[in-house]
């Protein structure tokens, strides 16, 4: 199996060869199909199957498809990470991958200055890669809104709940449109996980690696 079998944009492929990537890991080859497609996912899956591309490269075809602008103040795409380190290395490898697809990429993370926030997020980008708590801080100072979310991607989301993000976790989803993709990531399923799931995801594909 390649990259080139999976429907994957001329721009993604190209960032891929850039990476020196031919072969999709096995999250990547039964992922990308579904959610390229538009349906929503379930992923039990650690740090080090690739999962950050099984999420990303599909999702930057659905953003170059609909074709809308970011808006103001606003992204089309958030993904949700647990911690300073994740966000990071998530917003990293979008920005490699979203390189030639024109995706403005920005990630906003505690600890750092938040009027470097605002003034980044004052135009709006494509992708958004936060931690909670400090997403909901620019949300409340009304820096940033989330209505205008095409895809959510929640990840390590059994990290997010032992840290105590839970309360912050469901009032962002609670102000993301609910017509939405939404890919779902843990890598374990408790119970506490399993409802969060059931309760944001519509008709998920579910792949266990
Ligand atoms: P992740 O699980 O997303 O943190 O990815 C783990 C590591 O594997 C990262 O360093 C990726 O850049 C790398 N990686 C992801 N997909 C592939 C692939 N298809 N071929 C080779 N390396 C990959």
């Amino acid at each position: 199996m390649k990259f080139t079998e999976l429907g994957l944009s001329q721009p993604v492929l190209q960032a891929l060869e850039l990476k020196g990537y031919d072969t999709p890991t096995p999250i990547q080859a039964q992922a990308i199909p579904p959610v390229l497609k538009g349906d929503d996912l379930l992923g039990v899956a650690q740090t080090g199957t690739g999962k950050t591309a099984a999420f990303m490269l599909p999702s930057i075809d659905r953003l170059r498809q609909s074709d809308r602008h970011a808006p103001r103040k606003g992204c089309r795409m958030l993904v949700l990470a647990p911690t300073r380190e994740l966000a990071g290395q998530i917003a990293q490898s979008a920005r490699d991958y979203a390189a030639l697809a024109a995706m403005k990429v920005a990630s906003i993370v505690g600890g750092t200055s938040v009027g470097r926030d605002r003034q980044k997020l004052a135009r709006g980008v494509d992708i958004l890669v936060a931690t909670p708590g400090r997403l909901l801080d620019l949300v409340d100072q009304k820096a940033f809104q989330l209505d205008g979310v095409e895809i959510l991607v929640l990840d390590e989301a059994d990290q997010m709940l032992d840290l105590g993000f839970i309360h912050a976790l469901k009032r962002i989803v609670s102000l993301v449109p609910p017509k939405r993709q939404t890919l779902f990531f843990s890598a374990t399923m408790p119970r506490a996980i399993k409802d969060l799931a059931a309760q944001y995801l519509t008709e998920p594909v579910q792949i266990s690696v």
